[in-house]
């Protein structure tokens, strides 16, 4: 039986692993983890979420010492490092095929090319796995044989291949004889990523059993009432297995299984919590699906392209306001500092503050997306892009320029009696009942130095709709 390599990417865990399973079954099988700091760097990597990449390698590394599987951590600064790294390694340890999980970025693919051909000269494989996915791109397409646009039609047709069968789980990879090979210590830092603090750490416990016990948690307790409960930030009413999800600590397939179990192998009828989490697994799996099918969203180009003509306005001093939660608007303000404390927002926020920032304050939508991507412990290409640009009205399927939220209202309804304003804007913990929504309304300017309103909600709603209004007349 001849060596295989499994090369871990966003996909660290031993359960369910399609690359690490295909390896186990063909051979002895080492692991390697590549650090790119400088890829990483340019492509705005969350310092919290480096760390939570490097927090997870190390418990995954427990379990594969476990199972005899040495763990082997290289240094390729940027991605085109990595074709020479990987086939000498693969020389040098007699390797017969490498083993990836999919990835989906366009640098990803370009990079995964480079590798399979290098290796290629050298008679070795890259055999790449489904495993971020339900469906590999391209496989869920319209009858005119193009990518769908619009995901209630994606969902229709993904309803109809599950119907025809659920994708099934893999297993761990059983223990092997042990290998004349030592691993590698998992380092604590990476330069360039500073360490977060404890309090955010400690909010996202690393390994794959911490994140099964958060997907057993919402299962028995948030999903059935999930509808009804997601919208609310100051509730426990969503996974938060987002970053686990990201890095690939728990696969999208566990998701689904753990869903349909709890609602009798259903997934468009029944329980309608569950119905709906699973829609919000398609909707990520829609995201992805737009990567591959629509290259230039992954050059930070607007899905609809006429929309690059918008002039957004430069203004440096609002976009930091936006970005420390100084705006004025306590519900605004409250998530942008649960980003930042947290590494991670309540998706009802995700649209409300990405509203604000590209309809009110008429901000181009790639800083907003730049800016969650250097915070988000959860970062992702695809579902970060999809949900900036649904926000801004430049994406598929997106919002209509004139569905405007009002941040107030927004707040009045999905945080009725202002505790997560209170929790994450402390200045404004005294005041009473709803004077938190909006301070201003009651002359409070200045309440333990808390900020006025930035700007007139109604006159920057105009403007907005005149600069996408002008879109249309010029086309
Ligand atoms: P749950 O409600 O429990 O949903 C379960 C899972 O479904 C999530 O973990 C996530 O993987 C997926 N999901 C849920 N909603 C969406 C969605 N709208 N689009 C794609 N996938 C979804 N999600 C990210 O994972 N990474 C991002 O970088 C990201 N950036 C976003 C930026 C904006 C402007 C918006 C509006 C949304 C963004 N989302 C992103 C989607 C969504 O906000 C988060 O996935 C969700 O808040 C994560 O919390 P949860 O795990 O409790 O979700």
């Amino acid at each position: 039986m001849k060596r295989q390599l499994v090369w871990l990417r966003t996909d660290l865990r031993l359960r369910d692993n399609s690359a690490l399973h295909a390896a186990a079954e063909r051979g002895p099988v080492i692991a390697l983890y590549l650090l790119s700091p400088g890829q990483w760097l340019e492509h705005d990597d969350a310092p919290c979420k480096v760390d939570f990449w490097l927090r997870n390698l190390r418990e995954l590394k427990a379990g594969l010492d476990t199972l005899h599987i040495p763990l082997l951590i290289r240094t390729a600064p940027r991605w085109d490092d990595a074709p020479n790294l990987i086939s000498q390694l693969c020389q040098e340890l007699g390797i017969e095929t490498v083993h990836v999980n999919e990835e989906y970025g366009i640098n990803e693919a370009a990079r995964d090319a480079a590798v399979q051909k290098a290796l290629a000269s050298d008679g070795i494989h890259l055999r790449s796995h489904l495993d971020q996915l339900f469906f590999t791109p391209g496989t869920i397409l319209t009858k005119g044989g193009t990518y769908f646009q619009v995901y209630s039609q994606f969902r229709k047709v993904c309803y109809e291949r599950l119907n025809l069968g659920v994708p099934s789980l893999v297993p761990a990879p059983r223990a092997q004889q042990e290998l004349n090979l030592v691993s590698d210590e998992v380092p604590r830092q990476v330069e360039g990523f500073a360490i977060p603090p404890a309090a955010l750490r400690n909010e996202w416990p690393a390994g794959e059993d911490a994140a099964h016990e958060r997907i057993a948690l919402f299962t028995d307790e948030i999903l059935g009432n999930y509808q009804d409960t997601r919208d609310f930030p100051a509730r426990d009413g969503t996974s938060r297995l987002s970053p686990y999800l990201a890095a690939g600590v728990v696969s999208p397939r566990q998701c689904l299984h753990a869903a349909l179990a709890n609602n009798h192998g259903e997934f468009e009828t029944g329980n309608s919590g569950a119905v709906s989490w699973i829609n919000e697994l398609l909707w990520r799996e829609f995201y992805k699906h737009i990567l591959v099918g629509f290259p230039r969203v992954s050059r930070h180009r607007a899905f609809r392209e006429d929309t690059e003509q918008l002039r957004w306005r430069q203004d440096t001093a609002d976009l930091e306001n936006w970005q420390q939660g100084r705006t004025g608007f306590p519900i605004i303000d409250a998530a942008m500092r649960q980003l930042l404390a947290t590494g991670w927002m309540h998706n009802r926020l995700r649209m409300v503050v990405a509203m604000f920032l590209s309809k009110n304050l008429l901000i181009d939508w790639r800083e907003g997306e730049r800016w969650f991507m250097r915070h988000l412990i959860d970062g992702d290409l695809a579902a970060n892009n999809g949900g900036w640009q649904w926000s801004a009205s430049t994406g598929t399927d997106a919002a209509p320029y004139f569905r405007i939220f009002n941040p107030i209202s927004q707040s009045e309804r999905f945080d009725p009696d202002g505790r997560f304003i209170r929790r994450w804007v402390p200045e404004l913990a005294r005041l009473q009942d709803k004077a938190v929504h909006d301070p201003s309304k009651l002359g409070l300017f200045g309440v333990e130095g808390y900020p006025q309103p930035m700007c007139d909600l109604s006159a920057t709603r105009d403007r907005a709709l005149e600069a996408f209004k002008s879109l249309s007349a010029s086309r």
